[in-house]
């Protein structure tokens, strides 16, 4: 199959051309169609899946140019939003549709004239729900709300904005959410929100033959002598490394960056300048390693990465998929690698009940055990200014990552 059989408009199809889709993936295939025909979708599918044109391409068709906000699309963190905005863009090219990403962290006011000429919106619960107070988002004319990665918003803590923005726009749209887990309150959330909903789900594992999965036990003490030993070992071309916690992520990439490896921390204490620099660094390949926590590399799109090492393995097995899913995208095969110590090996156990992954144990012979210094937490002009803590978290349980 390819797109030109799927009967899609013509400008979108340019765009496709141009870059380089021939081919809709499985969800594609499954989802466009459906969407065309103005069905609710509910969508549980891989990441790297190709997703985000699954919903992007319908959309782009029938959003008409000059006909205020007419979608609205609602993604967990900033990055993923300007990732979204970023394909929407390309998909519209020819169409040339506004599209204006909101997210906090940023000033608000080129936000607001951008939004004045927006067709498409894209952005996280809260700055968008801020836009909707002011006054300086009008909603009425919505007739697509997309909701992507909805399970991690609500971990976030989003689940009251995400459900104030809903009541704020039309209720005959058509409305597309995808997740990647169903807990209860997403399940609240779909059944309140959608109305005979198709149900489209692609496998959630990546293969096998492209991705391979291993780990091997260590002491904890020797565990950042290792992690050097592999980055030296097995040369790759981007890889991240991922530790569950920010003071984690700020240790391993200055004791690396001390034996010579060139590493970038990427957390979500750090400015969203800072951010945008680390991503833009990576993305260009000038940074080869990231070391990152989970929330901070979720939904991100990064080719070429080769190689994901798990510092520590991640409470929540979702997490791990999502890890993992960082690398062998499009096709591209990848590794990744899982280091044990004591603490980690009750949440290695959940994940390989949950997937039933095959993780091969990998054969390391001797490596050099390096000094590991105990950095302080940086506390340096990159980081966010400490606001109130209930200034910056509304939700209750939103997590800080
Ligand atoms: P996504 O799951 O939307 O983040 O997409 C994962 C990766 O696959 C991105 O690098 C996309 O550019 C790429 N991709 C998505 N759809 C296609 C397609 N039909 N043909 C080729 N590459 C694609």
């Amino acid at each position: 199959m390819k797109f030109e059989n799927m009967n899609i408009e013509k400008s979108v199809l340019g765009s496709l051309n141009d870059i380089g889709f021939e081919e809709p993936t499985r969800i594609q295939y499954e989802s466009i169609p459906i969407i065309k025909k103005g069905y609710d979708v509910i969508g549980q599918s891989e990441t790297g899946s190709g997703k985000t044109a699954a919903f992007g391409v319908p959309l782009v068709e029938k959003v008409v140019k000059g006909g205020k906000i007419q979608a609205l699309v609602l993604a967990p963190t900033r990055e993923l939003a300007r990732q979204i905005a970023s394909d929407l863009k390309k998909f519209s090219r020819f169409k040339k549709l506004h599209i204006q990403t909101v997210y906090g962290g940023v000033s608000i006011r080129p936000q607001i004239s951008g939004l004045r000429k927006a067709e498409i919106v894209v952005g996280t619960p809260g700055r968008i729900l801020d836009h909707m107070r002011r006054g300086t988002m009008n909603t009425s004319n919505v007739k697509i709300f997309v909701l992507d990665e909805a399970d991690e918003m609500i971990d976030m803590g989003f689940i009251e904005d995400i459900e104030t923005i809903e009541k704020n726009i039309p209720k005959n749209r058509q409305t597309l959410m995808f997740s990647a887990t169903m807990s209860d309150s997403l399940i609240r959330i779909r059944d309140s929100f959608t109305k005979n909903a198709k149900k489209i789900k692609t496998k959630i594992k990546v293969s096998d033959d492209i991705l391979k999965q291993y780990y091997r036990d260590v002491n904890q003490k020797t565990k950042f002598s290792l992690l050097v030993h592999l980055i030296k070992q097995e040369k790759p071309g981007l890889s991240i490394i991922f530790c569950n916690t920010r003071r984690t992520v700020d240790a391993v990439s200055r004791n690396l960056k001390d034996n010579n490896v060139n590493a970038t921390a990427l957390h979500g204490g750090l400015s969203q300048a800072r951010r945008e620099k680390v991503m833009e660094d990576f993305h260009k390949g000038i940074t080869r390693v990231l070391v990152a926590t989970d929330v901070a590399a979720r939904g991100l799109d990064i080719k070429n990465v080769t190689h994901i090492f798990n510092y520590d393995i991640p409470k929540d097995p979702e997490n791990y998929a999502n890890r993992i899913g960082r690398t062998a995208r499009a096709g591209k095969s990848g590794k990744a690698i899982s280091l044990l110590s004591r603490d980690d090996h009750g949440s290695f156990t959940r994940i390989i009940k949950t997937f039933s992954y095959d993780i091969e144990k990998m054969k390391i012979t001797n490596f050099k055990v390096l000094p590991f210094k105990k950095y302080q937490p940086n506390r340096n002009r990159n980081f966010r200014s400490r606001r109130p803590f209930r200034k910056r978290f509304r939700g209750k349980s939103r997590r800080r990552w």
